[in-house]
C-alpha cells in the first residue's frame, strides 16, 4: 500500500512557502507536493494550504467559527502541556482532516468538552512546527503568501494546463480541493466536464465605482441599461420544481432565514429549473426601505424566524438570470438574460430598470431611485457576460455624490483644448482655527465652456501672484464640489484629498465665510471610515451564516 503524507510534510511545506517571497518559487513548491500526494490526500491537502479545512468556499473567511474552537481553548492546551517532549509527525493529512470534521460535527451538550479533547490529542502529539500551521489552519490565517489565485496556479502547473480552465472549474465548484483532485485524477478533459450544477452557488459578479455617467457611457459603448441599487443583501436562489435554496453573497446558505422569500419563488417564478440573483431588502411602512442593517437581522436569525418575519418584513428585487432550464447563462449576453428573466417573473419582482443613451435620462433615473430611498444605481453593459467572483467594467455601480462648498484659491493655465483659460481650480476648506484656507482637491470638471471663460476673467481679476502656469487668487469665489470619497493625502498641508471631484455649481449666494470647514470635512471622512468598517464587519458575519 502507498505510504499516507504526513501531516508534518503539510507543515514543512508551509513553513517553506513562508520562507520564500517569490510567487513563482511558491507554485511549484506547492506543484511538488500535489504530485506526490495519493488521491484521497489531494482535496483535503489544499484546503488544509488555503485554510479552509472544512472545504470553505473560495473568498470566505476561514472555518473557526463552524469549527468553534476559540484562542482561549487552545491556549489553555497549549500551556497544559509545558515543556513536555512531543513526538512528531504521527498524523497523516487524512487524519487530521477527520479531526477537523469531528470537531466541526460535534454539537450540542458536552460539545466544547468533546472538542478541547479532540484538539488535546492533536495537539499533544505534535512538533512544535505542526503545531503551529494547525492553528493557523484553525483561524485561516495562513501568511504564507498563498492567495487563491497562486493556489489555481499551482493546481493548473501540477495538471499541465491553463490557468483560466482552473479558474472556470473553481468558478462552478466554488472550491479548491475538489478541482485539485478532479484535474490531477482526470486531466484536462475532468475539469472541462466542470459545469455549473444547481444547487452549488457560484461566486457573483461585482461592480467598480463609476466616477460619473460620462465614464459609464464610454465604457459601454454609448448605451447601458440602469438598475435601481439596493440596500440590502444580496441572495443567489436556486430553485428546482418546489425546491428552492438561498445563498448569501459569500455563498453560505441563509434558506432557513427567508421563508417568506422561498415561498415568493416558488410561487411567482415561472421555471422549473432556474438560478436568479437578486437584493433582498427590509421594509418599513407603505413598503419603504429600511437601512442595511435591518435585513441582516433577518439574515441572521434561525429561532424564531416567523416572529422575525413579522418583525422585519422584507422585499424582493431580482435583476439577473444565471442558470436556465438545464443551461448556464453565464456565457449569454445580459440583455438576453434580462428578457429570459422577464418572461418568467412577474414585474413587480424585478428591479426598477431604465436602458438609454442619454446621460439627462440617466441622471433623472438617479434621482428617482434616491427619492424613493434607494443607494443609487448600477450601470449593465447590454453584451456583458456574467463574470462569477471578478470585478470590472461592464457593472458599474453610482452612488450619488457627497457635496461640499469650497472656495477656489488657485488655477492652472489650461492646454490642450482649454488653452487660454483658467482651468485646474484648486479648491479649498476653511481652516476654523486660524481662518486660513487649505487645498483639498483639484479639478477641472464640470463647467461649461461659457463658465469656463467667464471664471478666467473673475480670476484673474483676484490674482495675487502667478508661479509657473498656476495663478493664485484671494479667496473669494465659492463653488459646489461633488466628490466620490475623502481620502487621506500626504500632499496636501490639510491631510485631505477628494476623490473624483467636479465642480456642480458656482455658489455666488455664499461668501468665503461660509464655505465648509477642515472640521466638517474631517467628520465626514471619520463617518466614511466608520460606514465601510461596519459594513465590512457586517458582510463577514454574514458570509458565516
Ligand atoms: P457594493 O457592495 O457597494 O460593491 O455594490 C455591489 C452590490 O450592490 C451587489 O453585490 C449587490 O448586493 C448590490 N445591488 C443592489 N442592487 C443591485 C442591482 N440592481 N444589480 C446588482 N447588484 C445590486
Amino acid at each position: 500500500m502507498a505510504r499516507a503524507t504526513s501531516f508534518l510534510q503539510l507543515a514543512e511545506l508551509c513553513a517553506a512557502l513562508e520562507a520564500t517571497t517569490k510567487k513563482l518559487k511558491k507554485i511549484e513548491l506547492i506543484r511538488d507536493f500535489l504530485h506526490h500526494l495519493q488521491p484521497e490526500e489531494i482535496a483535503p491537502a489544499v484546503r488544509l494550504i488555503t485554510g479552509h479545512p472544512l472545504g470553505g468556499k473560495i473568498s470566505s473567511p476561514g472555518d473557526s467559527r463552524a469549527l468553534e474552537v476559540s484562542w482561549h481553548t487552545i491556549q489553555r492546551v497549549l500551556n497544559e502541556q509545558g515543556d513536555e517532549l512531543s513526538s512528531s509527525g504521527s498524523f497523516s493529512i487524512l487524519d487530521v482532516q477527520n479531526y477537523f470534521n469531528n470537531i466541526a460535527a460535534s454539537s450540542g451538550r458536552g460539545s466544547r468538552q468533546q472538542k478541547e479533547k479532540l484538539l488535546r490529542e492533536l495537539l499533544t502529539s505534535m512538533s512544535d512546527v505542526e503545531k503551529k500551521y494547525l492553528i493557523k489552519i484553525i483561524f485561516g490565517e495562513m501568511q504564507h503568501g498563498v492567495s487563491e489565485g497562486v493556489m489555481m496556479q499551482a493546481i493548473a502547473k501540477a495538471v499541465g494546463v491553463g490557468l483560466e480552465q482552473v479558474r472556470r472549474a473553481a468558478m462552478f465548484m466554488g472550491e479548491l480541493g475538489e478541482v485539485a483532485k478532479i484535474g490531477l485524477q482526470q486531466g484536462k478533459e475532468g475539469l472541462a466536464k466542470i459545469e455549473f450544477q444547481l444547487f452549488r452557488p457560484v461566486l457573483p459578479m461585482l461592480a467598480e465605482l463609476a466616477t460619473d455617467f460620462e465614464q459609464v457611457f464610454k465604457e459601454h459603448g454609448g448605451e447601458s441599461a440602469f438598475e435601481f441599487k439596493f440596500d440590502g443583501a444580496r441572495v443567489q436562489i436556486h430553485k428546482h420544481g418546489h425546491e428552492v435554496r438561498i445563498f448569501s453573497r459569500r455563498l453560505a446558505e441563509v434558506t432557513e432565514s427567508l421563508p417568506d422569500v422561498v415561498e415568493l419563488v416558488q410561487k411567482e417564478v415561472r421555471a422549473d429549473e432556474v438560478v436568479v440573483e437578486g437584493e433582498v431588502i427590509a421594509v418599513g411602512d407603505e413598503q419603504k426601505p429600511l437601512p442595511f442593517q435591518e435585513v441582516l437581522r433577518r439574515f441572521r436569525r434561525v429561532h424564531d424566524v416567523s416572529a422575525a418575519m413579522q418583525e422585519v418584513p422584507v422585499k424582493l428585487y431580482l435583476f439577473d438570470l444565471i442558470y436556465y432550464q438545464g443551461q448556464s447563462m453565464i456565457d449569454v449576453p445580459y440583455r438576453q438574460r434580462w428578457e429570459q428573466l422577464a418572461r418568467i417573473c412577474p414585474p413587480h419582482l424585478l428591479a426598477e430598470r431604465l436602458v438609454t443613451k442619454s446621460p439627462e435620462e440617466a441622471e433623472q433615473f438617479l434621482q428617482k431611485a434616491m427619492e424613493q430611498g434607494h443607494e443609487g444605481l448600477m450601470a449593465k453593459a447590454l453584451d456583458s457576460l456574467y463574470s462569477p467572483g471578478s470585478r470590472g467594467k461592464k457593472w458599474f455601480k453610482i452612488k450619488p455624490a457627497e457635496t461640499l462648498d469650497l472656495v477656489i484659491v488657485a488655477a492652472d493655465w489650461g492646454y490642450g483644448r482649454r488653452t487660454g483659460w483658467l482651468s485646474n481650480y484648486h479648491l479649498a476648506a476653511r481652516d476654523e482655527k486660524s481662518g486660513e484656507f487649505q487645498v483639498i482637491g483639484k479639478t477641472f470638471k464640470g463647467l461649461t465652456d461659457a463658465e469656463f471663460t467667464e471664471m478666467t476673467q473673475r480670476l484673474q481679476q483676484l490674482k495675487v501672484k502667478e508661479e509657473g502656469s498656476t495663478v493664485y487668487v484671494h479667496p473669494q469665489v465659492v463653488v459646489e464640489v461633488a466628490y466620490n470619497e475623502i481620502q487621506r493625502s500626504p500632499q496636501y498641508k490639510s491631510g485631505f484629498a477628494l476623490r473624483f471631484a467636479r465642480i456642480r455649481a458656482i455658489r455666488d449666494d455664499k461668501s468665503p465665510e461660509q464655505a465648509d470647514t477642515l472640521l466638517r470635512v474631517k467628520r465626514l471622512y471619520e463617518q466614511q471610515f466608520q460606514r465601510k468598517a461596519r459594513r465590512i464587519q457586517e458582510v463577514n458575519l454574514l458570509s458565516e451564516g
